[in-house]
């Protein structure tokens, strides 16, 4: 899949958070996007995680125009936003925390024992040695963050967007997420990599794109990334 972001603009009033921004993020590549605070990284995340209209431009997907992306219909197209805060609940368990949001989606009702099931091979798909029946207020940040991950996994995510996904991880838990990340890559998907640590832009990016102040002011192709060209 390709996902394509052409003339993308955002205002807020007279806040020009985007200004015409092109991007493109294709299948088994990861694209990192870099930029100061109000750079615009989080309103363009927004946009393709559908909470944010854009004021013009268009996110297409393949070729073919998204017209008025909601965050339901961005997930029904495989796009999955993992914000800082992930979006998990913490007296849930991991495995309620993997079907929370399903219900709305036409049709889909698991009985609680296959649901577990279908979480634990959702769990061990990303390699994530969690029980699938323990509170995920009980998990380190590295873990609920594989939690998130294999949200969007189950959910049939096509372009995985990642926020700063190590901030809040140790140094081995942020390994672990960096082996992930190159792992989902093979296989296929397209991610976009919110982040300022060099050393993932340098392991972890096959493309680069610094934003500031909203204009996508520098992008560039990273040669000899761990894909291996
Ligand atoms: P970043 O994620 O790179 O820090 P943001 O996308 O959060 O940047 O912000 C880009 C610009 O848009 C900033 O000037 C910010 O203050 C502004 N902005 C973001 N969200 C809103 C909003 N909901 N209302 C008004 N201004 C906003
Ligand atoms: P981030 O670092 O992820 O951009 P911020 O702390 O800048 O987070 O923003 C937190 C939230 O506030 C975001 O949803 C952003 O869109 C919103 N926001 C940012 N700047 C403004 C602003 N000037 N006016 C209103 N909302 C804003």
């Amino acid at each position: 899949m390709t996902v394509e972001l052409t003339g993308l603009t955002k205002r807020y009033g007279a806040t020009t958070a985007l200004d015409s921004v092109d991007l493109t993020v294709e299948s088994g590549e990861v694209h990192a996007l870099l930029g100061h605070n109000g750079a615009g990284k989080s309103t363009l995340i927004k946009c393709l995680g559908g909470s944010v209209r854009p004021t013009s431009g268009t996110i297409a997907l393949d070729g073919r125009p998204l017209e008025n992306l909601t965050p339901r219909s961005a997930i029904d197209a495989g796009i999955s936003v993992i914000y800082q805060h992930l979006g998990l609940i913490d007296g849930l368990t991991v495995s309620e925390n993997l079907f929370l949001g399903n219900e709305l989606t036409a049709g889909l009702f698991v009985r609680s024992r296959s649901q577990r099931i279908v979480a634990a091979e959702s769990l061990a798909r990303i390699g994530a040695d969690i029980d699938p029946d323990i509170p995920v207020g009980a998990l380190s940040s590295g873990g609920r963050q594989m939690v998130a991950i294999a949200k969007a996994i189950q959910r049939d995510a096509k372009l995985l967007i990642l926020d700063e996904p190590t901030a809040a991880l140790s140094p081995v838990e942020a390994a672990a997420l960096g082996r992930l990340v190159l792992q989902l890559r093979a296989e296929g998907l397209a991610i976009l990599y919110v982040t300022h640590l060099l050393n993932e832009v340098m392991t972890l990016a096959d493309r680069v794109t610094v934003l500031r102040n909203g204009r996508a002011v520098w992008a560039a192709h990273m040669a000899g990334t761990a894909k291996g060209d």
